[in-house]
C-alpha cells in the first residue's frame, strides 16, 4: 500500500478482476489520466462494503467512489454502478439487478423470475437495456469534484437462456446491434466492445477535458 502516490493514484471500487483492468484500459488511456495509476480498493485493505442505499445507478456508484475514499484517505477514485433496466417492467430491475429474485447475485434465480414476469408480455413490447453509470471522484483542499459517465446496450428480452459467456442476464438478453445474438453469446472482447460499461466509460473520458 506504501507504493502508492495517493495523489496519483485511482483507486478502483471493486471486487472484480475483469471490470478494473476494463476500467483501467479505458480511463488511463485519456490524455488527463497520463501518469496516473490504478489499484483495486481490495489491495488497499479488507474494507466493508458500503450501504447501496441509493435511488439511482448515479447515487449507488457515487456512495461506493466516496466510501473508497473514506477507507483509503486517496484522492481519486472510480466506481460503477450497473443494472437491467426492463420497460414492460417499468424499469425493473434496475437498481435491484442484483438481487431481483431476493438472495444477492442469484443468476439463475434472477432470469427465472424475470422470465414469469414476462411471460404474457409480447415480443415487441420486450424492449430492455443494460445501464452503467461511472463515477469519477476527485478530492482536494477546495472539496470534491464529481464527474459520471453513463451509457446503454439496448436489446430485447428473450422466451429461453442461451449463451454461456458472460454473467448475469447475458443469456436472456438478445441484442439490437447484433440481431440474433445473446449477449451471453458474444466473446469477452466482443461484449467489451458494445458495452453499457463500455459506453458509459467512453462518456466519461470526454467530460475528462
Ligand atoms: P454491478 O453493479 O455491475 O455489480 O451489477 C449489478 C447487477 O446487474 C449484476 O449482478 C447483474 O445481475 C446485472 N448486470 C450488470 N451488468 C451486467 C452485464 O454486463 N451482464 C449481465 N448482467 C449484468
Amino acid at each position: 500500500m506504501s507504493t502508492y502516490d495517493k495523489s496519483r493514484t485511482v483507486v478502483v471500487a471493486t471486487g472484480n478482476a475483469h471490470k478494473l483492468s476494463e476500467i483501467e484500459a479505458i480511463l488511463g488511456a485519456a490524455p488527463a489520466m497520463d501518469g496516473v495509476q490504478f489499484v483495486a480498493l481490495g489491495e488497499l485493505g479488507n474494507f466493508p462494503d458500503p450501504v447501496e442505499d441509493g435511488q439511482t445507478f448515479f447515487d449507488n456508484a457515487l456512495i461506493k467512489a466516496r466510501a473508497a475514499l473514506d477507507q483509503t484517505g486517496f484522492t481519486m477514485a472510480v466506481a460503477d454502478d450497473s443494472g437491467l433496466v426492463v420497460d414492460a417492467l417499468d424499469g425493473a430491475p434496475g437498481i435491484l439487478s442484483a438481487r431481483w429474485a431476493g438472495e444477492h447475485g442469484n443468476d439463475d434465480a434472477n432470469n427465472q423470475k424475470i422470465l414469469s414476469q414476462l411471460n404474457d408480455v409480447p415480443d415487441s413490447k420486450r424492449t430492455a437495456r443494460f445501464h452503467s453509470t461511472v463515477v469519477l471522484v476527485t478530492r482536494d483542499e477546495d472539496g470534491e469534484e464529481v464527474l459520471a459517465g453513463e451509457g446503454n446496450c439496448e436489446g430485447t428480452i428473450a422466451r429461453d437462456l442461451r449463451g454461456t459467456n458472460g454473467f448475469g442476464y447475458d443469456p436472456l438478453f438478445e441484442l439490437a446491434d447484433v440481431p440474433g445474438k445473446r449477449m451471453a453469446e458474444l466473446e469477452p472482447e466482443q461484449k467489451n466492445a458494445i458495452s453499457h460499461r463500455r459506453r458509459a466509460l467512453d462518456n466519461l473520458v470526454g467530460k475528462l477535458g
